[in-house]
């Protein structure tokens, strides 16, 4: 078998997930260009997940579904995906080098980070202890050319590793449109969406609702990823996973009717 051979033993593993499901062109376009890079163990939604930011299924027993070497399909959101791939024995021959995502049909900038279910398999990852990284891009992009651009930074990620074996980060990528002017390093910028709730009426009279409007604008904030968007530069930013707010200390106490715990 070839996976055993003394030179596919050296190969890094790496988890490959999305949000979209398995049968995203984006997914695919990943996939194969890690797999010049590293092992590749693709484990996707079967059916799109988008916006399902971090759900894992707790309440019903979940289906994994093999779909051809390397790739297996679960009936679950992108944090369940990553959970199984990382725990279950017989999916990753080593332990998995990097969780990669993507790459969405989409962009997640800004506060989509919250939303986004690229994001939050990624996060699953770096919660598990595996450097993670997510990729995003514009829906109307080229998902081959991008995923070309994608295994160039996975390289350097994987050499960051090599060098860092026991920090886990966090990264969110995201390509712009068209032309692409560099990549900056950048901090989360905001993303201003027009909000609605739109109500109508199915053909039995009864209300149904659609939430979440089409447009979307990005104000003027410098070092952002949405301005490196706007100006045509891939975008590279760290996350973290503590979400705690010093800031909010006095605030807390207020409302605690106590001090801060030492
Ligand atoms: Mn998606």
């Amino acid at each position: 078998m070839a996976r055993s051979t003394p030179t596919s033993r050296r190969r890094p593993v790496i988890v490959v997930t999305n949000d979209d499901g398995i049968h995203a062109s984006g997914l695919r376009a990943l996939a194969r260009a890690l797999s010049a890079l590293a092992e590749v163990v693709v484990v996707a939604p079967e059916i799109e997940q988008s916006s399902s930011s971090h759900a894992l299924t707790l309440a019903r027993p979940l289906r994994l579904r093999a779909v051809e070497e390397g790739w297996f399909a679960l009936d679950g959101t992108p944090a369940d995906c990553v959970y199984v791939a990382t725990l279950h024995k017989g999916l990753c021959p080593r332990p998995p080098a990097l969780v990669v995502s993507g790459i969405n049909m989409g962009s997640n900038l800004g506060s989509d980070v919250f939303y986004s279910g690229t994001v939050a398999a990624a996060r699953e990852g770096a919660i598990r202890g595996v450097p993670s990284i997510a990729f995003s891009m514009p829906a109307e992009e080229d998902a081959r050319r991008c995923a070309r651009r994608a295994a160039t930074v996975v390289s350097r990620m994987l050499a960051w590793r090599q060098r860092h074996p026991r920090e886990v980060a966090l990264f969110n990528v995201n390509f712009p449109r068209g032309a692409v002017k560099g990549t900056r390093v950048t901090s989360l910028g905001v993303r201003q969406y027009d909000d609605l709730v739109e109500i109508r009426h199915d053909p039995r009279g009864r209300q149904y609702l659609w939430i979440g409007g089409p447009g979307v604008k990005h104000p003027r904030m410098p070092g952002t990823d949405t301005d490196a968007f706007e100006r045509g530069f891939v975008s590279v930013t760290p996350l973290r996973l503590d979400l705690y707010d010093s800031t909010g200390n006095e605030a807390a106490s207020m409302i605690a009717g106590a001090r801060r715990s030492s």
